[in-house]
């Protein structure tokens, strides 16, 4: 019987995770690196609609719903301003509810609280460097010195995992996606559109996305495509002027607002390179698993991140609270989990190359985006990524 669990990284995939176990009776208490918070990079992001669901079962989806706004359309446009074509962020759930944009403080915090608020035990400037199993049990080792002992560990300690190379130390580095990012919230720009929906904007030398908020904020990325993945060093020299200058630059042959919303933004993000992992061979080892971005991070781009590391702590403690060793309940897990996320991933990547697409690329892209939007509106891959619907109280299988 498993009875307590390790959870390392409170970022999406730990918070949830530890309030699935607790829900399976499974003891948990999360390790989180940050001294702090766990409030994380990025600006915000996108809960799709079954990342919603998925929150739902564990009753946590309210307190994100409150934090975020709802956008379930997308409207993509050339760096004309031609409308190429409309899509999806999500289905609308049966109560109405859709996909919510929020910004990543908030919902880690909104996670975190959750959590906290049912007695679940975090500890914070707890960097995980080691881990063993034990025979009847896994014993996690800290930067501090500090150790702890559970039957389980479980890592969600994001894309660059130490989890994952504890399990294999032959497992895949995670991959540049050749695109770096950044974003801001700027004040007192009207751009005409209505809160609830995207902008994106494939820009002649960037890509660029927007959306209003229900204050009038509005809320924006943009995604620069570069070769070669730059080092900390570099990224950290650029200064936030400079930031704001190149991208001012970058934008200026652009239909749309992305200067207007640079220049009206008091902050803006400082450059990050996007990493994904796409095919992980090994998830787990005797008592140990990765989860979340540590096992699978689609790009961006899909908007599945997050919802897809909800999905994941539901699905791993309805395995542990119905299999009768971790083994089996890591199997099962894995065997329910990597077709759905691995699928969600290629998709991604197909989307993510179309940001990085050279000169003649951008004329074919632009060419055919109305026609590849029509048919993968209402396409069976959307469908089955956006109705993912888990049972709480439907059994765990065993794996074949
Ligand atoms: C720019 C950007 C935009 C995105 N947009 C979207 C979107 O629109 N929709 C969407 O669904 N997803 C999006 N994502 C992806 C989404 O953010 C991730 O999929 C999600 O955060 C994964 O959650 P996680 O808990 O697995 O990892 P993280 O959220 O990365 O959390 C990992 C946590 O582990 C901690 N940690 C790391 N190492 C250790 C250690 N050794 N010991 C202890 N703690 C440790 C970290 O401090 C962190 O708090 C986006 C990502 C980026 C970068």
């Amino acid at each position: 019987m498993i009875r307590s669990a390790l959870i390392i990284g409170a970022g999406v995939a730990g918070p949830a995770a530890a309030l699935a176990m607790q829900k399976a009776g499974i003891d948990p208490i999360v390790f989180e690196a940050d001294p702090e918070s766990a409030d994380g990079v990025g600006v915000f992001l996108t809960v799709a609609s079954n990342g919603i669901d998925a929150l739902r079962v564990l009753g946590a989806d309210r307190a994100v719903l409150a934090a975020g706004f709802p956008t379930p359309g997308i409207t993509l446009r050339s760096s004309t301003g031609e409308a190429l074509g409309v899509g999806k962020t999500g289905q609308t759930l049966p109560d109405g509810t859709l996909s919510q944009t929020i910004r990543r403080s908030d919902l880690y915090r909104a996670l975190y609280r959750q959590a906290a608020d049912r007695g679940i035990r975090f500890e914070h400037g707890k960097r995980l460097v080691a881990a063993e199993d034990r025979g009847n049990a896994v014993r996690a080792v800290f930067a501090d010195g500090s150790e702890a002992t559970a039957d389980i560990l479980i890592g969600c300690d994001g894309v660059h995992s130490t989890v994952r190379r504890i399990i294999d130390p032959a497992a895949p580095a995670p991959a540049y996606a050749r695109l770096l990012t950044t974003g801001g919230y700027a004040r007192g720009v009207r751009v005409g559109t209505e809160p609830g929906s995207y902008e994106m904007i494939f820009g002649k030398r960037a890509f660029f996305g927007y959306a209003v908020a229900p204050d009038a904020d509005v809320w924006w990325f943009a995604n620069l495509a570069r070769r070669t993945e730059p080092g900390r060093a570099e990224l950290a020299a650029v200064s936030p002027g400079e930031l704001r200058r190149s991208l001012l630059e970058l934008y200026a042959d652009d239909a749309g607002p992305a200067n207007a919303l640079i220049a009206a933004s008091p902050d803006i993000m400082p450059l990050t390179p996007i990493h994904t992992l796409g095919h992980l061979p090994t998830w787990h080892r005797s008592r140990m698993i990765v989860i979340g971005d540590a096992a699978h991070a689609p790009s961006p781009t899909s908007g599945q991140g997050a919802s897809l590391s909800v999905e994941d702590a539901i699905v791993l403690a309805k395995c542990l609270r119905d299999l009768p060793t971790p083994q089996a309940a890591f199997a099962a897990f894995e065997a329910a989990r990597r077709p759905r996320v691995e699928k969600i991933i290629k998709w991604a990547a197909r989307i993510n190359n179309s940001k990085v697409a050279g000169p003649f690329g951008r004329v074919v892209r632009d060419a055919m985006m109305p026609a590849i939007m029509k048919m993968t509106a209402d396409s069976k891959a959307l469908r089955r990524t956006f109705d993912y619907h888990l049972e709480w109280d439907a059994p765990a299988r065993a794996a074949a």
